[in-house]
């Protein structure tokens, strides 16, 4: 509507020069026709026209000029009397007409009277035998009726058409947000339902292939990513306390047994004691595995990036782990390919293979063997940890990497596993742009297989 309104000003402002100009064209017209009248009347002697025959005879010539011109014809002597008037209504009388008043005195003037819709064109009369001498005044009364009335009409015309337009607008602009805004609305509302809580709800009726349809599928994809997340959050946190409540229950287990006994032997006192410091033990294990799982998840920003010596690394950690093999009188063999440097978080990678070859001791029986080979081609690193133990089913093989998820519960708890190692090395493997591989057969030994690239980015 608002880009209407220099259209409509432009519109009016050119009415208004039209009018002018009409305007302009029937003043000229009348000065003309004016000073015509005034020189008949001039010509005719203003002192002859005392007499009554010479008054009719200009009176009659003037009324059958003011029809053949169109205007209204109103001689006026010096006393301001009219003495003719075509109109035949104030023959006689002695009007007070500003106009008049300043032809008499000798200034010709044209007025404007808009309340009258009629133009006033004045002009002094002389006599023709003293030109020097003021006789009277010719007013001639010219309507501009028709000028105003088809200026009217066209100022009538425009507005209608303007209204029209902008009328035509507002609803080409009112259907056009609608139809913009609906779907938008839709979503909104969804939007809205979320963030009360409602996580299952999804944007449906997703039309085309529009930018609202892209918002749609986007949003419904992040809403479904963000209910995984919620889900995996409660199935965190009933795992954790459940994790927790075991060596919990057992604690306070074998604490109530010593106390219900009257007099209980020193070397039970001892037993039990024991039991519960490793069952102390295996909370500490699970709180540090879960700190470091938090850390690790942190991604990008928890990364200490800096240059790291894969085969170093390899070494430090095999070294750090041989005494546990050597009590399962298990071969920790490594078999170093290739020199390569990475940029990496070394602590975090360190934790993520340490838990792998950790792994393969635990799950490999005693005289058995691990192996951890380093190779590298120009885009990636690749380690790999190789045992000989009692390998994964393919069932549980994408589940390993779950937190707390563990083969064999029972047996091993026994071996002192949290079920957060391989998670913990997952996520560190994969905050490195990584991935970690697993392939095995029960009975047959398991190969892990990770691969990071070499430079980030
Ligand atoms: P845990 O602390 O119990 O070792 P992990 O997350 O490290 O937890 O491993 C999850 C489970 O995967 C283990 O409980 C075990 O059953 C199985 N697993 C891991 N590594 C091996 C392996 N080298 N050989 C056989 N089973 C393995």
């Amino acid at each position: 509507m608002l880009s209407l309104s220099p259209l409509a000003v432009f519109f009016f402002i050119a009415i208004a020069h039209i009018e002018t100009d009409y305007l302009y064209e029937r003043t000229s017209e009348m000065q003309i026709t004016a000073a015509l009248a005034a020189n008949i009347v001039g010509a005719q002697g203003f002192d002859m026209l005392d007499m009554p025959g010479r008054t009719w005879s200009l009176q009659r010539d003037m009324r059958e000029r003011s029809t053949e011109w169109g205007f209204r014809v109103l001689v006026f002597n010096d006393g301001m009397q009219v003495i003719s008037d075509s109109a035949d209504l104030r023959t006689g009388t002695t009007p007070f007409i500003p106009e008049v008043v300043r032809a008499i005195r000798g200034d010709d003037n044209t007025e404007l009277r808009r309340d009258e819709r009629a133009l006033y064109v004045a002009v002094t009369v002389t006599s023709d035998r003293d030109a020097t001498e003021r006789s009277g005044a010719v007013l001639l009364v010219g309507s501009v009726e028709d000028i105003f009335q088809s200026l009217d009409d066209l100022r009538n015309r425009l507005l209608l058409i303007i209204s029209l337009v902008g009328l035509g607008v507002a609803v080409v602009v009112f259907i056009t947000a609608n139809t913009l805004i609906r779907p938008l609305r839709r979503i909104l509302r969804v939007v809205q339902r979320m963030a009360t809580g409602q996580l299952d709800q999804r944007v449906t009726d997703i039309k085309g292939r529009d930018e609202y349809a892209i918002l749609g599928i986007s949003f419904n994809s992040m809403a479904e990513k963000l209910e995984q997340v919620e889900k995996t959050r409660e199935e965190f946190v009933s795992n954790v306390s459940h994790e927790l409540k075991t060596p919990l229950s057992s604690m306070k287990v074998l604490s109530e047994s010593i106390l219900l006994q009257e007099s209980v032997p020193e070397a039970m006192y001892r037993e039990f004691l024991q039991d519960i410091v490793n069952e102390v033990d295996r909370m500490t294990s699970i709180n540090n595995d879960l700190l470091s799982l938090v850390r690790i998840d942190q991604r990008e920003q928890g990364l200490n990036i800096a240059p790291v010596s894969i085969n170093k690394m390899v070494e430090d950690i095999l070294r750090r782990l041989s005494p546990l093999s050597e009590q399962k009188h298990i071969a920790l063999i490594y078999d170093d390919v290739r020199p390569v440097q990475i940029d990496a978080d070394e602590i975090k990678l360190t934790l993520a293979i340490s838990n792998i070859v950790e792994n393969g001791i635990k799950y490999t029986p005693n005289g058995g063997t691990v192996k951890v080979s380093v190779d590298a081609d120009h885009q990636f690193v690749y380690i790999s940890v190789q045992d000989t133990g009692m390998g994964i089913a393919d069932t549980e093989q994408t589940k390993i990497f779950n937190r707390f998820y563990r083969v064999d519960k029972a047996r091993d708890r026994e071996t002192g596993g949290t079920g957060l190692g391989l998670a913990i090395s997952h996520a560190a493997i994969i905050a490195h742009n990584g991935t970690i591989r697993v392939s095995s057969r029960p009975d047959e030994g398991a190969v892990f297989m990770v691969r990071i690239p070499i430079r980030r980015g």
